[in-house]
């Protein structure tokens, strides 16, 4: 017998199933409804906080999980019960991750619990790197970070958009240039702790998907935040930049740090979506006869179905892979985290395209689920790096060579 095993062991078999029941039993029922008012949907995400889905504990003990499976289990379920309101109660995680990636532990420790607020006065918080005129190019960023050393304060002037929770959020972790001519190594993160004057929410954004999960502009205007919100302090960043003057290669860059670790989280919710279109078809062909059979019995349909799931199960074990090696510390030297973000959001969005035509009619309108789910899973090819970055990344990481 070797070592190796995909065998889920106890622990998370029962975490699965208890994730699984909250998805079943508060998330699938309120899906459309959060779809349909287009607003964060607070009394979930309290939910999530209560029953414990959303909350400092159980983020630590995800984070401490050798196999790196407790997140992407986790998601995979909450996805499965609907996207919108598991972007609404995980959107954190980018924030909560950046903290991670370039924070002290100090400032983990200070400012990861404010993310989460308590069960009663529950918060969320916000990832700002995308830019008007910087989306897939994060190292053309205008948003400027100026320290004044009179009073060791940092000012950030810019605006940031289509971010996740922004102008809501107890935290704002914003990626700032302090150096421009150094790109994206000039880069670097700040903490911005709710009612700091000179941030505000700019425009909501009405989206095709996910429409349950705040989208917005941030505007940063004169925004000055104590030199302890710099995460990873003044003393590394100094010599990060004096590093990059002389043109010594770094891999501290900011913004891609955060993306690196959270892609199979990504990729585990467009699993999940993949996942329930996959039972909802499936249950449906059976159900619905025409020309006097259950449709199942046309082999068009049959091997759709068949090809849909070979798919979601394929994109799963990429997830599984990367979310290991990711929590192991184990370098992508093939792009492995982008290969579980590209195949799986791309996996959604087919395998959702292909259950609203098994569905016919009743696939295209909104008495029925699979339209929202093929129009929440879009935006898992866009965002955290559009699937063409993605490819640039593997292609890249497999050649060696600088592909444009
Ligand atoms: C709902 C939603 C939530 C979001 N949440 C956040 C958030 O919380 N925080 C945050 O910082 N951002 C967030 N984003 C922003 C998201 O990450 C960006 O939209 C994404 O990175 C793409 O940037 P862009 O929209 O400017 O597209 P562009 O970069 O302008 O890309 C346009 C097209 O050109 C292609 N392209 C660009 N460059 C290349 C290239 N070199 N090679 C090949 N093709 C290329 C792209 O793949 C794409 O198809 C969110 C976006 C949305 C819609």
């Amino acid at each position: 017998m070797s070592d190796f095993s995909l065998a889920l062991n106890e622990d998370q078999i029962t975490l699965r199933d208890w994730v699984h029941g909250f998805a079943l039993d508060v998330m699938r029922p309120a899906g459309q409804e959060w779809d349909e008012r287009e607003e964060t949907p607070w009394p979930i995400i309290q939910e999530a906080a209560k029953v414990g889905i959303y909350s400092l504990d159980f983020f630590a003990s995800a984070m401490a999980d050798p196999t790196g499976l407790t997140m992407v289990l986790t998601l995979e379920e909450m996805a499965w019960g609907d996207a919108g309101l598991c972007m609404s109660i995980m959107g954190s995680t980018l924030a909560l991750a950046a903290i991670m990636a370039n924070g002290t532990p100090e400032q983990q420790a200070e400012w990861i619990p404010v993310c989460f607020g308590t069960p009663d006065d529950v918060k969320v918080s916000a990832f700002g790197v995308s830019e008007p005129d910087a989306g897939s190019d994060v190292s053309s960023l205008r948003t400027r970070a100026v320290y004044d050393e009179a009073t060791d304060e940092w000012v950030l002037d810019g605006t940031k958009t289509w971010i996740t929770n922004g102008g809501i959020a107890a935290v704002h972790v914003i990626v700032a240039s302090v150096d421009p001519a150094l790109g994206s190594r000039g880069q670097a993160s700040f903490v911005i702790p709710e009612g700091t004057a000179g941030l505000r929410m700019g425009q909501k954004f009405k989206k095709m998907g996910i429409r349950a999960s705040h989208t917005a502009e941030v505007v940063l205007e004169g925004c000055r935040v104590p030199g302890r919100c710099l995460l990873g302090g003044k003393e590394r960043l100094d010599e990060r930049l004096a590093r990059a003057r002389e043109g010594v290669r770094t891999s501290g860059q900011a913004a891609m740090a955060t993306f690196e670790a959270t892609r199979p989280y990504v990729g585990a919710q467009a699993v999940g979506i993949a996942r329930a279109a996959c039972d909802y078809a499936l249950d449906y062909a059976k159900e619905r006869r025409q020309f006097g059979r259950a449709i199942i019995e046309n082999q068009s349909i049959a091997f759709k179905l068949a090809d849909m799931r070979t798919r979601t199960d394929a994109a799963r074990l990429l997830v599984w892979r990367a979310a290991w090696m990711a929590l192991n510390r184990q370098p992508f030297l093939a792009g492995e985290g982008s290969q579980s973000k590209l195949f799986a959001s791309e996996t959604a969005v087919h395998v959702t395209e292909e259950a609203i035509q098994i569905l016919g009619g009743y696939g295209y309108v909104r008495d029925y689920p699979v339209e929202r789910w093929h129009r929440d899973s879009k935006i898992y090819t866009i965002f955290e790096g559009t699937s063409e970055i993605q490819r640039l990344i593997i292609s890249r990481a497999i050649s060696g060579v600088h592909i444009r």
